[in-house]
């Protein structure tokens, strides 16, 4: 498979190499969060004698931050699985009553942002199905981009589709390999080699729980397990936050192109490759995704977030009286810049924490009233003060500029942002929700003309280098996509042209 995608080998190095490369197309102002979004996280546990729709509750919470639009407990008992999904928050789709009425020996879990098919329950997951085997429930993180090329190759005239979801058509192809004959281990094969994209699963069988990431390890997944080494009770978490909510001890991440097999009771998993692929973890579950205590190459995503912070002040360092950050994704950044430049770190934004993620909220003018809901700036510490703003990312701005609009009004005399990442340039094809390439701000406008957007006295991003060479990994060990182009899985046509309206002329179209 080549590296990069054929239709997109114009890879581009650097941001105003890809304006000048770019085709001309208006700004649009669409009724769309100002947030690159998440896009699921999936959970399992495999334990006898242990309440595993209670522990899965718990996980999936953990992962809240991953999607908050529905989630869903698949348990399996004696031979049977029961489900349980709705639209909402974990705790507002479960409580005790529910839970209760799920006992078993494993459970699979799944919280829902919506990247294929629409935000409907139907879409919830996790998705079962049976077989001549038995019931299975499997639950996915990433997107495919292949998902209309499978749904042809599954469609049989027999498959009962009930959502508009890729992962359903995953569980299609399984069930249908499992049917043909196969049994879990090699079924489960034959449905990975139609899948092109994104996915790290979980998959809860007669036979087991098994845990796979595709071939590039575009997704994170980590296992566990609960009690001693040696009880074989396992978990399988989107983050390694899910499994110290409830208590189980980190083993290692599933490694790109493998498939781990867990059999209750047995002290050791079965692993095995089957795809061999680079390596190209998504970089944005570095800088914002993932839970900051969630743990990748041996440390925890803050300390990461705080050396980026310290290269972004040896990189873009300005004379100022504060540094404060962006709650809560942009303050370990903050910290970090402080701590490299000398400029006392403060508390200059106030995160209002029971209101939900901008997103929820369906128009573009409840939003903006949103805002300032959710974050309030301090006079008391702002005012007559030379502030430098740190945010994780800009997407289309206009988050951005409200919140310089309301550190001035609070006092803020110099207003200058710093970003600990470089300027989103590409769409996601991989699981983020994010923009088309004509409402992120920077495919459209130069480092200036974004300045006087914002109305701030300067902006600067981190360095590419600098992202990838705070990280405790190789820099090639990461997909960069959304900031340079150079898309490690290649796609479909209609997929590409869906997203990529600026690229030079004929690349989208080809
Ligand atoms: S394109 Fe960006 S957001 Fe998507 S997987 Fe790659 S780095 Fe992550």
């Amino acid at each position: 498979m080549p590296k990069h995608c054929p239709s997109v080998s114009g890879v581009v190095q650097n941001h105003d190499e890809f304006l000048k490369s770019r085709r001309p197309v208006q700004l649009l102002e669409a009724e769309r969060p100002d947030r690159m979004e998440e896009a699921c996280g999936v959970f399992a546990v495999l334990a006898a004698e242990q309440p595993v729709a209670n522990l899965a509750y718990f996980g999936l919470y953990a992962l809240q931050h991953r999607g908050q639009e529905s989630a869903g407990i698949a348990v399996f008992n004696q031979g049977k699985v029961r489900l349980h999904k709705d639209m909402g928050l974990v705790s507002q789709v479960f409580d005790q009553d529910v839970l209760a009425r799920m006992p078993g020996h494993l459970a699979i879990g799944h919280n829902r942002y919506s990247t294929t098919g629409s935000s409907r329950v139907c879409n919830a997951q996790p998705v079962v199905l049976m077989t001549r085997l038995g019931a299975f429930a499997l639950a996915h993180n990433g997107n495919l981009v292949n998902a209309s090329e499978l749904r042809h190759a599954v469609d049989d005239g027999q498959a009962e589709f009930t959502s508009t979801t890729d992962s359903e058509l995953i569980a299609f192809a399984l069930q249908q390999a499992v049917d043909r004959g196969l049994d879990w281990q090699a079924a489960i094969r034959a449905a990975l080699d139609l899948c092109k994209g994104a996915f790290s699963l979980v998959i809860g069988t007669p036979s087991g729980l098994f845990a796979i990431r595709d071939g590039h390890g575009i997704r994170p997944l980590v296992f566990g397990f609960l009690g001693d080494q040696d009880s074989g009770q396992w978990v399988v978490s989107s983050e390694s936050c899910g499994l110290e909510i409830i208590g189980a001890h980190y083993v290692d991440d599933v490694q790109p192109g493998e498939i781990v097999h867990f059999n209750i009771g047995v002290s050791t998993p079965d692993r095995q490759r089957w795809s061999e692929q680079p390596n190209r973890l998504c970089v944005f579950e570095m800088i914002y995704f993932s839970r900051p205590d969630s743990r990748f190459f041996g440390e925890s995503l803050y300390s990461y977030r705080q050396r980026i912070g310290q290269t972004l002040a040896r990189e873009s360092g300005v004379d100022a009286d504060l540094v404060i950050g962006v709650p809560d994704s942009g303050i370990p950044a903050a910290i970090g810049f402080s701590q490299a430049s000398g400029i006392p770190y403060g508390d200059g934004l106030i995160k209002n924490r029971y209101v939900g993620r901008t997103f929820i909220q369906p128009t573009q003018a409840m939003r903006e009233a949103g805002i300032r809901v959710k974050l309030n700036p301090l006079p008391d510490v702002l005012s007559g003060k030379r502030v430098i703003v740190i945010d994780d990312s800009i997407v289309r701005g206009t988050t951005s500029r409200k919140l310089v609009v309301a550190l001035r009004e609070a006092g803020a005399t110099e207003v200058h942002m710093r970003i600990s990442s470089p300027p989103v340039t590409h769409p996601c094809f991989y699981g983020i929700d994010t923009d088309t390439q004509d409402q992120l701000i920077a495919a459209q406008l130069t480092l200036e003309e974004i300045e006087q957007q914002l109305k701030v006295d300067s902006l600067a991003y981190l360095s590419k280098e600098g992202m990838v060479e705070a990280a405790k990994a190789e820099s090639s060990h990461f997909c960069t996509a959304c900031f340079d182009g150079d898309y490690p899985i290649p796609m479909d046509r209609d997929v590409l042209a869906s997203k990529l309206m600026l690229e030079p002329a004929g690349i989208a179209g080809r």
